[in-house]
């Protein structure tokens, strides 16, 4: 199999499935019992916090623990919009946010609450000066992701929390770090982003478990979860110690070789950049500067057409975001591209295990499409 879909989802290192099967079937208690089982579990998530929280940059009590990236997201915007209530509805986004921004953005919407929807250039970026523009007296939040899921593109997070300071904005920041984090440099605090939102799944821990980074002076957030008390009374819930043992170890292992990492997956990219680009007609979309996501275009060559051609040879790659099943994506759909280039938009995302071997194997497998089918559209 050659998996280069690291965007979608990460294979689990061996090391992060042991510790997550030592805390499953040895370190089961739950945190909030008195006993030593339980304790040694509260202790387990305590030092878990600190792991993340150190990778984050962040102080430990500002991290929380939640299910998964979608749920920080939501968590995220429900809690700007709270903070805001008194000021005002306006929120400002870009068009190509993951749909766990833009979908609780269409249902805020729905109760009377004004979004600017920031549209993208043809490579992909967006500026500050974009939020600049669209800034109002009434805007309580502003979220910018950090690297976009499908072009590998940055966006100016640390720009846009220097602007807002500039304009004593009363409007919150939230960035959605799922793609960014532990890729790309990633500092909520030194830039003075107000919330952050990670995924574990994406960096090698296990599915199901994320993080909110929110900032000191969020004093009293609005809770996500009220009920039993955990996650100091934002997010009640018993703590899911295997995933959270497995996101720490997860990030441990990418701290430890994460220069390392870093280079191989620069390296990895330029040399399946320089690949494709030998294929007659192949282009790149975007400038996404990330090193784990290359995206490209063979157009006239329907993208589910290939990844299912593909797939059948045990390839995996993307058309896009795997969240939208084939559909032209709306982060496509926001570049501008002309038909035929946006149908035949492909993903392929690297990581750690990625080889040379793999990226071969996509280079071939996408010559042989091109040779055995005939251009549609
Ligand atoms: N935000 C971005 C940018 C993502 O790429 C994803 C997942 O693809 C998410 C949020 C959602 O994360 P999760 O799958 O943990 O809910």
């Amino acid at each position: 199999m050659h998996y280069l879909d690291h965007a979608a989802t990460t294979p689990i290192p061996a090391a992060v499935a042991q510790e997550m099967m030592d805390v499953l079937t040895n370190q089961y208690g739950n945190p909030s019992a008195q006993y030593p089982l339980g304790q040694q579990a509260k202790q387990l998530v305590d030092r878990c916090r600190a792991t993340v929280a150190a990778a984050v940059g962040c102080q430990s009590d500002r991290l929380f623990f939640t299910s998964c990236g979608t749920e920080s997201d939501n968590w995220a915007i429900q809690a700007a919009v709270w903070h805001g209530r008194h000021s005002g509805r306006h929120i400002i986004t870009t068009a190509v946010e993951h749909s766990a921004i833009l979908q609780p953005c269409k249902l805020l919407e729905q109760q009377g609450y004004e979004v600017t929807y920031l549209k993208p250039d043809r490579t992909g970026h967006v500026t500050a000066d974009q939020v600049s523009n669209a800034l109002r007296e009434d805007t309580v939040l502003v979220s910018m992701m950090l690297v976009n899921n499908e072009t590998g593109c940055i966006f100016p997070v640390a720009e846009t929390a220097a602007l807002l300071r500039e304009k004593k904005s009363r409007a919150l920041l939230h960035c959605d770090a799922v793609q960014g984090f532990m890729k790309v440099p990633c500092d909520p605090v030194g830039w003075g982003v107000d919330m952050m939102s990670f995924s574990a799944h994406k960096i090698g821990g296990p599915k199901g478990i994320g993080a909110l980074y929110i900032a000191p002076h969020l004093r009293n957030p609005r809770p996500l979860l009220p009920g039993g008390g955990q996650e100091f009374s934002l997010r009640s819930g018993t703590e899911a110690t295997a995933q959270i043992a497995g996101f720490a170890k997860a990030v441990e292992l990418r701290m430890e070789h994460h220069a390392e990492i870093i280079t191989h997956m620069v390296e990895l990219k330029e040399y399946c950049r320089q690949k494709l680009l030998q294929i007659p007609t192949l282009v790149e979309i975007g400038k996404g500067e990330a090193p784990h996501i290359l995206s490209v275009s063979l157009p006239g060559y329907p993208s589910a057409n290939v990844v299912t051609d593909l797939g059948a040879q045990g390839i995996c790659i993307s058309a896009g975001s795997a969240c939208h099943k084939g559909k032209a994506s709306h982060v496509v759909s926001a570049l501008g591209l002309d038909k035929r280039t946006a149908a035949g938009v492909l993903r392929l995302s690297f990581g750690p295990e990625t080889t040379r071997e793999d990226i071969d194997a996509v280079c071939d497998a996408l010559r042989r499409h091109k040779e055995q089918r005939f251009a549609m559209l």
